[in-house]
């Protein structure tokens, strides 16, 4: 359910996903739902299936990885800021708290026009997932107890069961948010290789993340 929405807000697209329904709460509508640590393992696995590695270094300027590549892609997120550098690159410290599920079945998301919170809830295989906050250039990593119990209040306004529900975890993470928008874009390499930019996908990074790899690999050519 994403609350408080209609048809008309998101345009004509919308009318055509699947069993998407415009009820007096919002819209209802089934929709594909990733658990993260899941998909990531999935897209390790296709990677080696297609004779793909994962080398974990850090790289201090293009000139390193040239030396090792003649096209590269540079998909370092928040790392783009230093290694571009890309000062229009800025961190969105979102915070989710994890509860034991007591028996939500069914999505939820309603933004707050006046403030950066959305109210969501999310049954995943490890807990329901409760969210969320949007705060630009915040760059704690701790979870803040007050922004949990904010969120488990919020979340339990629209079903009550949340507010008894045990909490077992609190996420925090660092959207790569980028002034101007998604960079998809090549340029030379240091040594005359390519290197193709694909970074600053903020908050949506998982959605457009096969449209922005199809263009990368256009554009490595
Ligand atoms: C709370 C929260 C909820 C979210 N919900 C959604 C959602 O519902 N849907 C959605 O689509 N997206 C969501 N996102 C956003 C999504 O997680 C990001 O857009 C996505 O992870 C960005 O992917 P990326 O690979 O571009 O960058 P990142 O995931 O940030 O990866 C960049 C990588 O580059 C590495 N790196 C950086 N610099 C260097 C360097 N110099 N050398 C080597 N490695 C380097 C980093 O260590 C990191 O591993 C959410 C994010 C948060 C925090």
């Amino acid at each position: 359910m994403h609350g408080g929405e209609r048809f008309a807000g998101l345009g004509p697209w919308a009318r055509q996903l699947g069993d998407a329904a415009e009820e007096a709460a919002g819209l209802r509508v089934t929709l594909p739902l990733l658990d993260m640590p899941v998909h990531l393992r999935w897209l390790e696995r296709r990677l080696a299936a297609a004779g793909g590695t994962v080398e974990r270094r850090t790289v201090t300027g293009f000139g390193q990885a040239a030396a090792e590549a003649p096209a590269v892609v540079n998909c370092t997120g928040l790392g783009a800021r230093e290694l571009v550098p890309d000062a229009g690159m800025r961190p969105v410290r979102g915070q989710l708290t994890v509860v034991e599920n007591p028996g939500i079945d069914e999505w939820f998301t309603r933004a707050d026009p006046a403030s950066s919170t959305t109210t969501y809830f999310f049954p995943q295989p490890g807990g329901l997932v409760l969210g969320g906050t949007a705060d630009v250039d915040d760059r704690r990593t701790e979870p803040d107890p007050r922004t949990a119990q904010e969120i488990v209040a919020r979340c339990a306004r629209v079903r009550p069961e949340i507010a008894g529900a045990r909490i077992i975890g609190h996420r925090v993470g660092l959207r790569p948010a980028r002034d101007g928008g998604v960079r998809v874009e090549a340029g030379p390499l240091p040594g005359g290789g390519r290197l193709v930019h694909n970074y600053g996908h903020g908050g949506a990074g998982v959605t457009v993340a096969w449209g922005c790899a199809r263009e990368a690999a256009r554009l490595v050519g």
